[in-house]
């Protein structure tokens, strides 16, 4: 098979077109034939910085879809031709989490897809039988692919974390990325008025059709004041889809008595947080759930139905990967990038 392999910890030149063997199924995986792989903004920061745990050399992708192609010798619940999409991460089945129907909670992950085990930037992908989805029929491959991790993720967070109500005033940091747009599209499906943060003005026209009611143009230093120069008392909840830049900002934009839910953290480094914002304002940070079972499966026909768009900036080929990893790199993208795994290449396999 095709696969683009990170080499080593570096730049997007590490990223390679290659000819690999095709990976065998144990007797509890799934074969899966990708037809479409979301390249996320967390991909640039693993291939940056080789997080620990990580396994060089890797082939990195770790939101998919496709078809499985082959199952092993103990898989009944799935067949050759099931229409899936992959989770985070393999569950043991065996501890109290996994026990108590809560396999995202996992005490003893086995695998982690495109991070300790090969993931989508490929032609064929081995899989867990416990890291699977039922897609359901009516969603095109490169949406199937941002189902997961971008709109779950957005989806999840707004409506059973932060329980979003009609009426409220939500703010969305890293609006314009692949969660932060799913987030706003969930806060406005749950009647809320959304004030989406981005750091590009050329972004703003796009907000707002999206539905965006506010868009503030920051760097992550100015959220609050500019919150508060149009609502004095700040917003009802806050998805902080971006992280420490973001984070002290978003706190100090939402009410006593408001919640945030921190989603991304794009940049590692630690933070300084002002406890005092949570101990006065009696603010809720709270933690993404990233996504459950249940909330794929709420979120599949809105999707199929065109209530949730999956925002897709671009799909490309596997061969311009690199590329993509660029283009996000310069934050030149609004929404997902997505390999489309039918699109012809051109570049020379290795
Ligand atoms: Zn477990």
């Amino acid at each position: 098979m095709r696969a683009v392999v990170l080499a080593a910890a570096g730049g997007p030149e590490q990223l390679h077109l290659r000819t690999l063997p095709d990976p065998v199924p144990g007797p509890d995986d799934v074969l899966v034939r990708v037809r479409a792989c979301g390249v996320a903004h967390r991909d640039l920061i693993e291939r940056r910085s080789a997080p620990l745990g990580m396994v060089l050399p890797i082939v990195q992708g770790h939101e998919f879809a496709g078809e499985v192609a082959a199952v092993g010798a103990n898989v009944t619940e799935w067949s050759v031709g099931d229409r899936v999409l992959n989770l985070y991460t393999a569950a043991c089945g065996q501890c109290e989490a996994c026990r108590a129907g809560e396999p995202r909670r996992c005490q003893a992950i086995t695998e982690a897809y495109g991070l300790t085990v090969n993931g989508g930037y490929a032609e064929l992908v081995r899989v867990h039988r416990s890291a699977l989805v039922r897609l359901i029929d009516g969603i095109a491959w490169p949406v199937a692919a941002t189902l997961m991790s971008a709109l779950g993720v957005g989806y999840n967070n707004v409506v059973h974390k932060a329980r979003v109500r009609p009426g409220e005033h939500v703010l969305v940091t890293g609006a314009s990325g692949g969660v932060g747009l799913a987030a706003l599209q969930a806060a406005k499906l749950r009647g809320a008025h959304v004030w989406a943060v981005t750091g590009s003005a050329a972004k703003e026209d796009r907000l707002r059709a999206m539905g965006a009611d506010e868009v503030i143009v920051d760097d992550g230093t100015t959220i609050h004041k500019q919150v508060r120069g149009k609502r004095r008392q700040g917003v009802d909840a806050a998805i902080d889809c971006v992280g420490s830049p973001t984070l002290n900002g978003t706190l100090r934009a939402v009410r006593p008595y408001g919640r945030v839910v921190a989603i991304g953290n794009v940049d590692p480094a630690p933070l300084q947080l002002n406890v005092g914002l949570l101990v006065v304002g009696a603010i809720d940070l709270l933690g993404s759930d990233n996504v459950t079972l249940e909330a794929l499966a709420e979120l599949m026909p809105l999707v199929r139905d065109g209530t949730l768009a999956a925002t897709i900036d671009e799909t490309i080929p596997l061969d311009r990967v690199a590329d993509a990893h660029r283009r996000l790199e310069a934050r030149e993208a609004f929404g997902r990038i997505v390999i489309n795994l039918s699109l012809p290449t051109t570049e020379f396999t290795q």
